[in-house]
C-alpha cells in the first residue's frame, strides 16, 4: 500500500455547500493519517474546492494553482475539487499540467485513494455522480464549530437559465431522514449549538411525504442544539408548512435567505424563475404574518441578457419593497452550456457596473435601516469569534447579524445582551447584566 503524503491544506471557495464539502474532505484525509498543514507551513496536498458558479470564480481556480508552485520550482501535490472540477474534467489537466488530481463533489469520498494513485505518479480524475453514494462513505462527525453546517439536498431540477448548478451538481437529491438525524446528534455532540441545514434548493428536500418542516420540527428536539437555520431556498418550494414552522418552532431562527434575482416579471420569465415579482412578495407577506421580526436576505443578478432600464427599475422596486436585512448581488456572468448564454441582449458590462452599484447602494441602505431598527431590542448572541480589541467577541443575533461585544465569554456560549449601535453590517452589544448594573 502507498503511504500517503504527510499534511494537507483545504482551500473552499464559493458557497457554503463547498465549506462543508472542504470540512468533510479535512476529516476523511485526517482519517487516513494526514495532518493539516499549520498556518504559513507548506503542505504535501493541497485541495482547491472550487466554485463555477461565475466565469471570475472559475479562473480564479487556474490563477490558485500557477501561485502553488515554490520558489525552488518544487510544488504540493495538487487535488481540484468542487464544481470547476466537475466541469471541466479532463479539461482541467490539459489546461494544467500541475494538476494531479480532478475530483467532483459527488466523488470526493475517493480523495485518499486517489491521492495515493496520484503520489505514484498518476493522474486520476473522478468526475462520476452517484447518488448519495458519498455520504455513505464518509466518517462520522466527531468535532464541530458552534454553528455547524449540515447538508440534507444536493443538485437542482429548477434549470434557472443563467445556471450552472444543476450540470455542476447534478439532480436535485434529498439526504435520507435518518442520515441527517444521525449527522445533527453526532454535531450537536461534538459542540455544535447551532445547525445550518444546507442545500441548493434546500426547501425542496423531502424523504417520501416527509418535508423540511418535519424535518426542522424533529431536530428541535433534540437537547442542546439551540438554533436551526436553513439555505438556500426557492420560493416555488416554501410549502405551507414551513411557513407555519416558522411561527411554531423556537429554535427556528427569524431569517430566510430567498433570492429573487429580479423584480421584473419578463426577466424573470426569461431566467426559468417559476414566480413572478408579485407572488414572490405575497410569499414573503405570509412568512413574515407567521413570523413578524423575519430578517429576510436574497440574491438578485443585475444586466441579463435583454435587461432593460425599467426592468432594473423594478429590481430597485423590489429591494424597497421587502426591506431587506441583507442580500447578495452579482453581475450577470454567462457560463458555458447555460440556456442564457445564446440569448440575445447582452447588457454592456459598463451598464452592469453602474447598475450593480446601484443596486449595491440601495441593499446598503436597507440593511443598515434594518439594523438600526433592532437597537434598543435585548435579544441573545452566539459567539462565534474574537474581535480585533482585547477583550472584544462577536456573535450573531437571531437574524444573522454580527454584534460586537465586551465580555470574558468564549466561543460557542451564548450571551443575552442588549443591542446599543448599528452600522451597515454590524451592531454594537452590551451584556443584559452590565446594562442593569
Ligand atoms: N439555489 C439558489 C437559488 O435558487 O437562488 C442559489 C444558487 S447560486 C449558488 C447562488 C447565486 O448565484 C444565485 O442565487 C444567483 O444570484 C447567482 N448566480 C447564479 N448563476 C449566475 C450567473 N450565471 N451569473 C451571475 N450570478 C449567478
Ligand atoms: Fe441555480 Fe436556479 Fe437551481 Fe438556484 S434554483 S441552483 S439559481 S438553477
Amino acid at each position: 500500500m502507498t503511504t500517503l503524503p504527510a499534511s494537507f491544506r483545504i482551500k473552499s471557495f464559493g458557497c457554503q455547500m463547498n465549506v462543508y464539502d472542504g470540512e468533510r474532505m479535512a476529516e476523511l484525509l485526517g482519517d487516513n493519517g494526514m495532518t493539516p498543514a499549520a498556518d504559513g507551513e507548506d503542505a504535501d496536498l493541497v485541495v482547491l474546492n472550487t466554485c463555477h458558479i461565475r466565469e471570475k470564480a472559475a479562473e480564479k481556480a487556474y490563477s490558485d494553482v500557477g501561485r502553488l508552485r515554490r520558489e525552488d520550482g518544487s510544488r504540493p501535490l495538487i487535488a481540484l475539487a468542487g464544481c470547476v472540477a466537475q466541469a471541466e474534467g479532463a479539461e482541467a489537466q490539459a489546461r494544467s499540467k500541475m494538476i494531479d488530481i480532478v475530483v467532483g463533489p459527488q466523488s470526493y469520498h475517493r480523495l485518499p485513494e486517489m491521492v495515493a494513485e496520484a503520489a505514484l505518479g498518476r493522474r486520476p480524475i473522478d468526475t462520476a455522480m452517484p447518488a448519495l453514494s458519498k455520504f455513505d462513505a464518509l466518517p462520522r462527525r466527531r468535532k464541530a464549530a458552534p454553528s455547524a453546517f449540515l447538508t440534507v439536498q444536493e443538485g437542482c431540477d429548477k434549470f434557472c437559465t443563467y445556471c450552472v448548478v444543476p450540470y455542476t451538481r447534478g439532480a436535485e437529491i434529498s439526504r435520507p431522514w435518518d442520515d441527517v438525524v444521525a449527522e445533527a446528534d453526532a454535531l450537536i455532540e461534538g459542540g455544535a449549538r447551532e445547525i445550518v441545514l444546507l442545500g441548493q434548493n434546500v426547501n425542496a428536500w423531502r424523504d417520501g411525504p416527509r418535508r423540511l418542516d418535519a424535518l426542522i420540527r424533529a431536530l428541535s428536539k433534540i437537547d442542546g442544539l439551540e438554533r436551526i437555520r436553513y439555505t438556500t431556498s426557492h420560493p416555488a418550494d416554501m410549502t405551507d408548512g414551513l411557513i407555519a414552522a416558522h411561527g411554531e418552532i423556537d429554535k427556528l431562527m427569524p431569517y430566510l435567505h430567498l433570492p429573487v434575482q429580479s423584480g421584473s416579471d419578463r426577466i424573470l420569465k426569461a431566467m426559468n424563475r417559476d414566480h413572478t415579482a408579485d407572488s414572490y412578495r405575497r410569499l414573503i407577506e405570509q412568512v413574515r404574518a407567521a413570523r413578524p421580526d423575519l430578517a429576510l436576505s436574497g440574491d438578485f443578478i443585475v444586466g441579463f441578457p435583454g435587461e432593460s432600464d425599467e426592468d432594473f427599475t423594478r429590481t430597485l422596486s423590489i429591494v424597497d419593497a421587502v426591506g431587506y436585512a441583507a442580500a447578495y448581488s452579482f453581475k450577470y456572468s454567462a457560463r458555458p452550456g447555460t440556456p442564457a448564454a445564446a440569448m440575445e441582449g447582452a447588457v454592456s458590462p459598463h451598464v452592469m457596473d453602474e447598475r450593480l452599484q446601484q443596486l449595491q447602494e440601495r441593499i446598503a441602505k436597507s440593511s443598515l435601516a434594518f439594523n438600526r431598527s433592532c437597537v434598543g431590542r435585548d435579544t441573545r448572541i452566539l459567539i462565534d469569534r474574537k474581535g480585533r480589541q482585547p477583550g472584544q467577541m462577536i456573535g450573531k443575533t437571531p437574524w444573522l447579524q454580527s454584534v460586537f461585544v465586551e465580555t470574558d465569554a468564549a466561543i460557542g456560549d451564548m450571551l443575552d445582551v442588549t443591542l446599543t449601535s448599528a452600522l451597515r453590517n454590524s451592531l454594537g452589544g452590551a451584556l443584559r447584566t452590565a446594562v442593569a448594573a
